[in-house]
């Protein structure tokens, strides 16, 4: 087997304090990894502005200009992290046998990349960068990321706990992304589903070199509501089970208004009201979950997914 064709895809957002050194690191990386045939010559990096208000561009250009395998793409609106990595992995798709997305500060170890393209060339298809530690990310970090891959588990999504977006995607996993042509891509969850021979690989958390977190808790929160709801209608379906589960409350409600009614222990009014306020309540909402689910198929079928991935194939 020829080196593959490696593609480093950086997604940047106002990163002119760490981009200098990420791609001088970067680039001694590539430089070496190609010296011990482990890479073609013509690999690159492919970074991804997503329309920075700083010099980040300019640092592009300016290193494009220095050494061409440094490449870049630049985003007119800032469109978040998932975008540039998708703009990046599209571009790169007929231009690699493999692309690692990494992030610009390079907090996941770099070195990792290796492990990576020797994986891949042993056959896998996605290589997971998977966080071996992450003490140096602040509590909040650690515990709100932890909670969040809880909570996705038990919405039933399918992820790889402590996986950001640290991975290595051979170019016919690139391929099958590109099937996937919904808006709301979450790629973490999507990338799992392609049906490809995976394995992981475990790097320790590093703290940024410089510069502070471009993730404000607000894109968290967003990029968190987008990991549930562009996977599931698992929650529309809590709807009714709450309902159904208040109906079934509604009996014992129903058994101590009818005592307290018969014993004289009540205000005029307030058995029949109060008889209706849980029945009624717990209809609306089992009404609502049917709508749901309803809803729930209309969003599937817009989605436009793969109806299935095939792992192997034995026909010509
Ligand atoms: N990023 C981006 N667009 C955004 C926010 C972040 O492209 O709107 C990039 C950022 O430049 C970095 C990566 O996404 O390369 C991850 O961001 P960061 O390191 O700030 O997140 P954290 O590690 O704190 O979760
Ligand atoms: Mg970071």
């Amino acid at each position: 087997m020829n080196p593959p064709r490696l593609a480093i895809i950086i997604p940047c957002y106002n990163e002119e304090e760490v981009l200098p050194s990420s791609l001088k690191i970067l680039l001694g990386l590539l430089t070496r990894m190609a010296g011990d045939g482990l890479v073609a010559a013509d690999s690159y990096i492919l970074c991804v502005d997503d329309c920075s208000k700083d010099s980040t561009w300019q640092i592009v250009n300016e290193t494009h200009k220095a050494d061409g395998r440094v490449k870049g793409l630049s985003f007119a609106h800032n469109s978040g992290q998932q975008n540039a990595l998708i703009a990046g992995l599209l571009t790169a798709m007929d231009h690699c046998d493999c692309a690692v997305t990494i992030d610009s500060d390079l907090q996941d170890d770099p070195e990792a990349i290796i492990r990576m393209v020797e994986k891949f060339r042993e056959g896998c298809e996605v290589v997971f960068g998977v966080r071996s530690s992450r003490d140096t990310d602040t509590w909040f970090k650690r515990t709100s990321a932890r909670g969040f891959y809880r909570f996705q588990e038990m919405m039933g999504v399918e992820t790889v706990y402590d996986h950001s977006e640290f991975r290595l995607m051979s170019n016919r996993a690139i391929h099958l992304l590109s099937e996937y042509g919904e808006t709301n891509m979450f790629l973490r969850g999507i990338i799992v589903r392609l049906g490809l021979k995976t394995a992981v690989v475990a790097c320790p958390r590093r703290a940024r070199m410089a510069g502070e977190t471009k993730y404000s808790l607000s894109k968290m929160i967003s990029l968190s509501i987008d990991g549930i709801t562009s996977f599931t209608a698992q929650p529309m379906r809590l709807i009714f089970l709450t309902g159904f589960v208040l109906l079934i409350l509604d009996v014992i409600v129903a058994i101590y208004a009818l005592i307290s009614y018969f014993s004289h222990h009540t205000t005029t009014g307030w058995t029949s009201l109060i008889l209706s306020v849980w029945f009624l309540g717990s209809l609306i909402l089992m009404g609502l979950g049917i709508v749901g689910e309803y809803i729930g198929k209309i969003y599937v079928e817009v989605k436009h997914r793969p109806r299935y991935a095939i792992r192997e194939k034995l026909f010509d």
